[in-house]
């Protein structure tokens, strides 16, 4: 069984022998409450009984009594005499007697009606204790329940992308070690031009590029989630830094896509100048990962009242169920198999830190007509 399925299956057990112990401790209760009222009862009864009885036996006979007949039989009821009978045989019942000339409703119990609404109050405090302490118990069976579904679902979540994360991590690095290794095996075994020289270099030396963001994407990521990155803050010059990034990136995707950028002259920041280029690096590299060759990329750096650095494209855009998940360590949209581009799911997961760490927030909305746009708030 999927550990998934038992979780919801232990849930709905725990659940039902809860709400069964509660139901029967209700029962338990009813049943117990009746019990001891029925003794009450018969209590009376009893006292009621010996009451007739004594009459019978004269025993009430006495000065101002009243006459009454039972069964034909003539009875005398003095109240001094019941009064003292009572006294002296059940002191803890005191009694009166009332005027009527019905014998049955002559004799009265004084705390009668007392001992009968203090147990039904006893009943009601030991239901209304179960029912708090039910609710009390449930609302917690509830939220421990909630927390480790919830759990589950991340250490499921967690464990199914970092599969994924090996998969492409694996892939990213072999492809251009092997493209690189084709490189220099043709050079060393072939006669070539100096022209075809150049260009097997060229492309070896951005497949080490690539090689290299890569190792860097996942060294700092491992720093970061282990609290091991040293950040170091300088005062820098925004502008100066992203102009740099972006024209790398001008250079190395000319034909390809069409990177265009409004950066505003001397923005000063508080930062950490390396883990800001990763961010920039990330944020450029995705906004042309995810769209189609030679379609836009406006990249732009601007203060209207706070810093703010936006990477816009006109790519596949992000749906707004993933627009928070995307951030997550190794998530990544869809899954292995169908995704068409390769990645590790670290980038944005640096970008988010590496804002959090400059007090940054990053935002994501949708592009018009498509695609994303990426803005990071220096505050
Ligand atoms: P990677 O690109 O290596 O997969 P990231 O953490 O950079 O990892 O991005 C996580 C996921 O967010 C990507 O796999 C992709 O699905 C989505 N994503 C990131 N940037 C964009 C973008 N500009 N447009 C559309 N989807 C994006």
């Amino acid at each position: 069984m999927k550990s998934n399925n038992l979780v919801y299956f232990l849930a709905v057990f725990i659940l039902i022998a809860f709400s069964w112990w509660f139901y029967s401790l209700f029962e338990l209760s009813k049943s117990n409450y009746k019990s001891d009222k029925s003794l009450l009862e018969n209590h009376y009864e009893d006292l009621r009984k010996d009451f007739y009885h004594q009459a019978f036996q004269n025993v009430f006979k006495g000065e101002a009594g009243r006459d009454f007949v039972r069964w034909g039989v003539p009875l005398n009821i003095s109240e001094p005499k019941v009064k003292e009978y009572y006294a002296k045989t059940y002191p803890k019942e005191p009694i009166y007697l009332t005027n009527s000339d019905n014998l049955d409703s002559v004799l009265r119990f004084s705390n009668m009606e007392t001992n009968f609404s203090n147990l039904k109050n006893k009943f009601g405090r030991i239901e209304r204790m179960w029912i708090a302490e039910g609710i009390t118990f449930f609302v917690v069976l509830i939220l421990g329940i909630y927390y480790v579904i919830q759990s589950n679902r991340k250490v499921i979540a967690t464990e199914r992308q970092q599969r994924n994360f090996l998969l492409s991590v694996t892939h990213e690095f072999k492809t251009p070690i092997a493209s690189i290794k084709l490189y220099l095996q043709t050079i060393q075994k072939r006669v070539l031009t100096k022209e075809q020289i150049d260009k097997m270099i060229t492309n070896s030396l951005k497949d080490i590029e690539r090689l290299n963001e890569l190792s860097e994407n996942v060294l700092v990521a491992t720093k970061i989630e282990s609290s091991g990155y040293q950040y170091i803050f300088d005062n820098l010059n925004l502008s100066e830094l992203i102009e740099e990034e972006v024209d790398k990136f001008k250079h190395a995707k000319q034909g390809q896509y069409n990177i265009e950028s409004q950066i505003a002259p001397n923005i000063q920041v508080n930062g950490d100048r390396f883990t800001l280029l990763l961010v920039v690096s990330n944020l450029i590299e995705n906004a042309c990962k995810y769209s189609e060759p030679q379609s836009t990329v406006k990249i732009a750096l601007f203060n209207d009242g706070a810093t703010k650095l936006s990477v816009a494209d006109q790519g596949i855009g992000i749906s707004d169920d993933d627009k928070e998940a995307v951030f997550d360590k190794f998530f990544r949209v869809g899954n292995e198999n169908t995704r068409r581009t390769k990645g590790t799911g670290l980038g944005l997961y640096i970008v988010k830190e590496v804002s959090k760490k400059h007090n940054a927030k990053v935002r994501i909305a949708d592009n018009k007509p498509k695609g994303s746009i990426f803005e990071i708030e220096f505050s």
